[in-house]
């Protein structure tokens, strides 16, 4: 619409003490369709201005009383004449009196004597610039309101440029002053939720480099109260010629009611109201992203299926109210006594809470991310059966539950979330018919090994304190003199539940749970003291030169290894020289360095080391040839078919060749027969051990028979 449309016409008021400049101006733009209001000076202009509503204003400058320049300012001062257009008159135009004109507040001027048809247009000009100037103001004020009402604000950055030019709204957001709406990215940056900072900073930086695809980020705010809000950030790119970013515009709203609403309706969608926990749609979603990973990582999941025994019965009988706190209490010990688990490794993102979820009913879920053996499954079940069995005074009643667990393990028991879940659930069924109060695996053999490895772990943590363990010694006899020249110490365990277990089995099992640490320690330490109770060392015939002691390679690269064995050595006083560790070549496979080291670190202790089980595993006689050894045990795989298979007796003859030309001792284990014997005695084995010569014995059997050899008349056998 054009201004000059409007159909009231304008209201103008004269300002002038000059009666003829007065009438002039006032007549002409009568003549030009104005309605116009004269006065004679600034009090008066003043006073009219009251009244009236002027569209614009003609001041003379030189006026008795008030001045142009006085009555200019005045009426900037005064709330209805902060917009009017004010039009100078005046004679002078020197330069001093423009400026200063202007500098009160003038919109215009002209100079007198006055060019009546001149001024008609200047009034329109200046009405119609002064409406635009109105429309802007107002479009300005409704868009800052809506802005306010909508939460938005919005900023502009040009490239290379430090700082962004602030919406008053962005700097209110932002807790910065809207005075000072320059300003620098870092700033900007700080305000920003410390958690965010980084995706933010390098959602601008893709920008920038044109790359960034997303146009939308939602981020967080902190206020200087600590409050956090959450905001949303749209941009809008202007590409210069050369189709680089050269400008950016955007928009930043307060959407943290939005963000409020979202979350609510996530946790009516995906938790359970009445226990808090997932429920079984995120359950899935979690469970389907821990089998991914599992996938990728090559590692193994459990899933844990858990029903109340006998939730039915108390529902029924005790109340829905009695059955509601039932579940909560169970969800709160389910959490704590999967949080209290050390067997299990959690990324560091996903909470242990987040693992458990209530699939309806009384059906509970735990996933356990990243087990190393399905013991840990068992050992977690274990742990809720514990937890949940305690009795439970709810609502003036005792009650007892018992959990009825079935546990599915990745991949083995089903390789997506829907067969595990199922495989968990008939686990959890079959718990339940044998009995309640049970965990069953899926897997009925893998139930029987885990129950069987669990109980074996939990007898073979008390068997030093027991005194369960014992050392048994295997007579090793040098070929060339006949004479004995050393044992090997032997672990054995006899256990009241689980009787005699074999060596292969808990050596094996404690090399896993770590218990062959210690365990280790004691061997040790038995082992030299019976060394030194029998003399080894001392060269005296038939007492053996040396006791060979089993050495796991976790006890080796236990950073004290060597530092403990020369300790034991110490506390014993058995001579250096007098003890063998035999070792096995797979510690070099992970840190050969640090093998390495330690070896000669032992090798200086003044120990003798051998490598067992020689020609089995990655044996390569050019690397042992790096290390200080003093002896290779062929292992008895190879000596067992020495005598009639021709393939090891030729890896036997190579060995025993090889190692000699290295300036190694060899000794053949597992000889039990005189045929083998007499082999490795043609192709000048150094030693030979097994039952040949005798079987491991206790260290008593071992002492009469060396009393025996003593005697004149003792047996050589
Ligand atoms: P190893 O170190 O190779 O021990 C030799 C095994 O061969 C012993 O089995 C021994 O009883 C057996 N043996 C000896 N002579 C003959 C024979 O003529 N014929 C046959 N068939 N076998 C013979 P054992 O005592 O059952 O030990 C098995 C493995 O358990 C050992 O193999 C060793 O690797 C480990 N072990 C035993 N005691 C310890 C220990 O104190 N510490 C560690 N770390 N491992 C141990
Ligand atoms: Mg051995
Ligand atoms: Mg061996």
């Amino acid at each position: 619409m054009s201004i000059d449309a409007v159909a009231a016409p304008a209201w103008i008021l004269v300002v002038d003490d000059d009666l003829v400049t007065r009438f002039l101006v006032s007549e002409a733009l009568k003549q030009a369709g104005f309605c116009v209001e004269q006065v004679e000076n600034g009090r008066q202009a003043l006073a009219a201005c009251e009244r009236i509503d002027f569209d614009l204003i003609t001041l003379d400058v030189m006026m008795p009383e008030l001045d142009g320049f006085a009555t200019c300012a005045e009426l900037r001062r005064r709330p209805k004449g902060v917009q009017v257009p004010i039009l100078m008159m005046t004679g002078l135009d020197d330069y001093e009196s423009i400026n200063h004109a202007f500098k009160v507040g003038a919109t215009d001027f002209i100079t007198k004597p006055i060019n009546i048809i001149l001024l008609e247009y200047r009034v329109r000009y200046l009405l119609r610039t002064s409406a635009a100037m109105v429309s802007l103001y107002d479009s300005e004020r409704r868009l800052a309101t809506a802005q306010r009402i909508a939460r938005l604000g919005h900023w502009d950055w040009s490239q290379g440029q430090a700082c962004l030019h602030l919406s008053r709204e962005v700097c209110e957001m932002l807790g910065l002053d809207p005075q000072a709406p320059e300003v620098p990215f870092r700033v900007i940056l700080e305000r920003v939720h410390e958690k965010d900072r980084k995706i933010l900073a390098q959602w601008f930086e893709e920008i920038w480099q044109g790359g960034g695809q997303a146009r939308a980020i939602r981020h967080r705010l902190v206020d200087a109260g600590g409050g956090v809000r959450h905001v949303q950030q749209q941009i809008e790119i202007v590409l210069d010629a050369s189709g680089r970013p050269d400008h950016l515009y955007g928009t930043l709203q307060d959407v943290t009611d939005l963000h409020q609403a979202e979350e609510r309706i996530w946790q009516l969608a995906f938790t359970d109201s009445l226990t808090r926990l997932p429920n079984r749609e995120l359950f899935k979603d979690r469970l389907d992203t821990a089998i991914k990973l599992a996938k990728r990582h090559d590692r193994q999941l459990a899933l844990l299926f858990l029903d109340l025994d006998n939730f039915k019965r108390i529902n029924d009988t005790l109340g829905h109210n009695v059955g509601d706190h039932l579940l909560q209490a169970t969800a709160e010990r389910l959490k704590s006594s999967i949080r209290a688990n050390d067997s299990v490794s959690w990324n560091k993102a996903e909470e242990p809470d987040e693992s458990i979820a209530r699939l309806g009913g009384d059906e509970f879920t735990v996933l356990l991310p990243e087990i190393q053996r399905s013991e840990d499954a068992a050992n977690v079940a274990e742990r809720i059966q514990v937890s949940l069995s305690r009795p439970l005074a709810l609502d003036g009643h005792e009650i007892i539950v018992t959990p009825s667990i079935g546990i599915a393990v990745f991949p083995q028991d089903g390789e997506t979330s829907e067969t595990l879940l199922k495989s968990a659930d008939m686990a959890m069924y079959s718990a339940k018919h044998q009995g309640r109060n049970l965990y069953r695996f899926y897997n009925a053999v893998l139930n029987e090994a885990a129950h069987k490895r669990l109980t074996m772990e939990t007898q073979l943590r008390k068997a030093i304190e027991r005194n369960e363990l014992s050392l048994y010694y295997q007579p090793q006899l040098d070929l060339p003199s006949g004479r004995i020249c050393g044992v090997e110490a032997l672990a054995r365990w006899t256990n009241d539940l689980l009787g005699t277990v074999p060596p292969v089995e808990f050596i094996s099992l404690a090399e896993e749970t770590g218990l062959i640490v210690p365990i280790g320690e004691w061997i040790l330490r038995t082992a030299c003291r019976q060394a030194k109770a029998w003399g080894c060392g001392c060269g005296v015939d038939p007492i053996p030169m040396r006791i060979a002691v089993n050495i796991s390679v976790l006890q080796f690269v236990q950073p004290g290894f060597t530092g403990l064995v020369a300790q034991i050595l110490e506390e014993t006083g058995l001579e250096p020289v007098a003890l063998e560790l035999e070792i096995t070549e797979s510690l070099l496979l992970k840190d050969p360095e640090g093998a390495l080291r330690t070896l000669w670190a032992l090798k200086n202790l003044g120990v003798q080391l051998a490598i067992d089980d020689f020609g089995t595993g990655y044996s390569s006689l050019s690397r042992l040839k790096q290390l200080p050894l003093n002896r290779l045990k062929i292992d008895k795989g190879f000596v067992s078919e020495v005598d009639s298979q021709p393939n090891d007796a030729a890896i036997a003859t190579a060995v025993i060749a090889m190692a000699e030309s290295m300036g190694l001792r060899v000794i053949a284990e597992g000889v039990e027969s005189e045929a083998q014997f007499q082999f490795l005695k043609a192709k000048h084995c150094d030693e030979i051990q097994g039952y040949y010569l005798s079987r491991p014995l206790p260290a008593a059997e071992i002492t009469t028979m060396l009393h025996q050899r003593l005697t004149p008349h003792g047996d050589d056998g």
